[in-house]
């Protein structure tokens, strides 16, 4: 179980992170908004900045949707201290690992376990990978 401070730290680290995906995205917003502003009038984008403003969290990509999510989850966890427990083995995670990424569940050791599965299950041929498919084996950076 971690103190009252580190979970407070942990906390400040998880929610300057939610900030930051999702001044991201509004960055984005506004990129392609500035580009429409060429192609189009001016005064059919005014209208258009809130709605889709309104709608940031709604268009984060992909990665950053399933960021915040976990981010979210680890906040709850936080407030629920049970975020220094390894999903899996249940033992305590670091401080120092949270904080590094304080997204994990995973304590150091369960987290090389799963990464070692991935590398079995990851088939190397699985297609839309730029028509790299077959012959790439040899590419694959390792860690060892
Ligand atoms: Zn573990």
């Amino acid at each position: 179980m971690l103190t009252e401070e580190q979970a407070s730290q942990l906390r400040e680290a998880l929610m300057q992170e939610r900030r930051r995906l999702v001044r991201n995205a509004q960055d984005g917003l506004s990129f392609s908004m500035n580009r429409d502003r060429d192609k189009i009038g001016r005064d059919s984008i005014d209208e258009s900045a809130e709605e889709e403003l309104f709608s940031t969290e709604l268009r984060l990509r992909d990665r950053e949707k399933w960021l915040l999510g976990k981010i979210d989850g680890a906040l709850d966890r936080v407030k629920s201290g049970t975020i220094d427990d390894c999903e899996d083995c249940g033992e305590r995670i670091g401080f120092r690992r949270l904080m590094a990424r304080p997204v994990t569940t995973l304590c150091i050791e369960c987290k090389e376990q799963q990464e070692k599965e991935e590398d079995i299950h990851a088939t190397p041929a699985s297609g839309g990978n730029f028509g790299l498919g077959g012959g790439g084996e040899e590419a694959a950076p390792s860690e060892e």
